[in-house]
């Protein structure tokens, strides 16, 4: 069983992003620049949002995180996303999520131009995703593809089993699996007899929000398991841990490789974001 070693691939993947990063800010005469709205307070939006922003300053770009109060007004977002869309220093714009109840979440990502829009978020980049035509790609499906990729997993002809239908994970990463011509199938929350499916599965990607959900028992000996979960866990001495949406212990006694949580995904889905953050730059400056 291989573990499958997301934060070394990020890194080795940041790395090529901060020579490339440089290679842009001497073509282009400027860096390539980020910009990262956070709502309100949330401790853990907080923490997404500032190691975004100093991630993309590592990599050598323009990163400037924007702060609005909890009670931020629909019209106060939407005219710093529009102040953001006009400001030619900036490639990339990403509202963190979840916005506060009051906020409607849909119009503000559509708001965000498609060229701009390194979340993959807007339905001009969904659409273009489903289109098989080129467009800026969710960071933690694309990350998903890397990881597969890294462990030299040949994902065309293979049977790919996708738990969750989220718009942020599992339908963009069925998206993804089928261009890379796997035979996709989508479960969800309604799916009948799914330990059933995902024992027929080569290669599983668990995006469901529950703790340890998925089995060892429930794997083909040899599947490749992409754990996408972030699940927080109490133990038993009163603490807590992080978990993924995979029993990591029995599953990885069948499996035939499989990410951790935390270390798997989690540290791809930024590195993936200053590489979309790269693309778009390159493509406004013509240079892609
Ligand atoms: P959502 O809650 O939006 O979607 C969860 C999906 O799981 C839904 O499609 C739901 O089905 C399905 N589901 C729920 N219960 C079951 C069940 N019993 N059986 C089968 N399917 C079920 O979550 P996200 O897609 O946003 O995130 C999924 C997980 O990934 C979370 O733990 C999240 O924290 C994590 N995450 C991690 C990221 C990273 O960078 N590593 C980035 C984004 C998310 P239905 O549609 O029918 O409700």
């Amino acid at each position: 069983m291989m573990r499958i070693d997301g934060k070394a691939l990020a890194e080795t993947l940041r790395q090529t992003l901060a020579v490339r990063s440089q290679g842009f800010t001497v073509r282009a005469g400027r860096p390539a620049g980020l910009a990262v709205v956070l709502v309100g307070d949330d401790p853990a939006s907080q923490v997404y949002t500032r190691n975004k922003e100093k991630a993309a300053q590592a990599a050598s770009m323009h990163s400037v995180l924007h702060r609005l109060p909890v009670d931020a007004t629909q019209v106060d977002v939407l005219t710093l996303v529009g102040a953001l869309a006009a400001d030619s220093a900036i490639d990339g714009i990403l509202v963190q999520l979840p916005l506060p109840q009051h906020l409607d979440e849909r119009a503000i990502l559509d708001a965000v131009p498609p060229e701009k829009d390194v979340d993959g978020f807007h339905p001009i980049n969904i659409g273009k995703l489903s289109l098989g035509l080129p467009s800026l790609v969710p960071c933690t499906p694309q990350g998903c593809v890397h990881l597969l990729r890294s462990v030299g997993c040949d994902i065309a002809g293979k049977h790919a089993v996708v738990i969750g239908r989220s718009n942020i994970v599992g339908k963009p990463m069925a998206q993804l699996l089928l261009a890379a011509h796997a035979t996709v199938t989508i479960a969800h929350s309604r799916t009948a007899n799914l330990p059933d499916i995902v024992r027929t599965a080569d290669i599983v990607v668990a995006a469901v929000g529950r703790a340890e959900f998925v089995r060892g028992d429930w794997l083909k000996p040899g599947a490749v398991v992409l754990d996408v979960g972030i699940n927080r866990v109490q133990t038993t001495d009163g603490k807590s841990r992080l978990v993924g949406d995979v029993h990591y212990d029995s599953a990885m006694q069948v499996a035939s490789a499989i990410t951790p949580v935390p270390g798997g995904v989690g540290p791809m889905t930024i590195a993936c974001l200053l590489e979309n953050t790269l693309i778009a730059a390159e493509r406004r400056a013509g240079h892609a």
